[in-house]
């Protein structure tokens, strides 16, 4: 239930990365816990909300921006990320230029989003282990120098799709 005296803190999340790894998909498993195989690719900007309670007295909303089709519109995702709080940057475990491409959107976001952004790198489609190109302990080996967060997620699965969300909104600040 909701707590009479709890308190809701919101924040701007944006997901980023390559398209088709699957951004979209780890949206719609944590707003709607559902993954659809044959899902068209959004064209523009999509929203949703998704709350996170970390305990009785505090809840966490994520607006969440998905920026589909962005990485095609490089120069458009600044205005994406600015005023984000937090990002996810997602690669595909069986495509390795995804994790280069992903590497690419965290230093632009370390150069150029606010300098308080909480990061996450989500490697995903783990489900998909037999076809791995990029393995864990490289991208976690990259995750903690670049001081990111990490998980590899499965949309499909649902595989660390609540845990990536949960520790995004647990290292977000909270004022005391
Ligand atoms: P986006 O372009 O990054 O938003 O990627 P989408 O969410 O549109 O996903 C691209 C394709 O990958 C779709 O066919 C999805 O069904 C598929 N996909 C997404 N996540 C997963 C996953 O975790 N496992 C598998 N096997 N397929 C996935």
């Amino acid at each position: 239930g909701t707590p009479a005296q709890g308190k809701t803190y919101q924040f701007k999340l944006v997901l980023l990365g390559e398209s088709a790894v699957g951004k979209s998909s780890l949206v719609m498993r944590f707003v709607k816990d559902h993954f659809d195989e044959y899902r068209e690719s959004t064209i523009g900007a999509a929203f949703l909300a998704q709350t996170i309670s970390l305990d009785d007295n505090t809840t966490v909303k994520f607006e969440i921006w998905d920026t589909a089709g962005q990485e095609r519109y490089k120069s458009l995702a600044p205005m994406y990320y600015r005023n984000a709080n937090c990002a996810v940057v997602v690669y595909d475990i069986t495509q390795a230029a995804s994790l280069e491409k992903a590497k690419a959107w965290v230093n632009e976001l370390q150069r150029q989003a606010d300098p308080n952004i909480v990061i996450a790198l989500a490697g995903n489609k783990c489900d998909l282990d037999s076809r791995r190109a990029v393995e864990t302990e490289t991208a976690q080996e990259y995750a903690d120098e670049a001081g990111l967060l990490f998980f590899e997620t499965s949309a499909k699965s649902a595989h660390n799709v609540t845990q990536l969300f949960t520790s995004i909104a647990k290292k977000m600040p909270l004022d005391q």
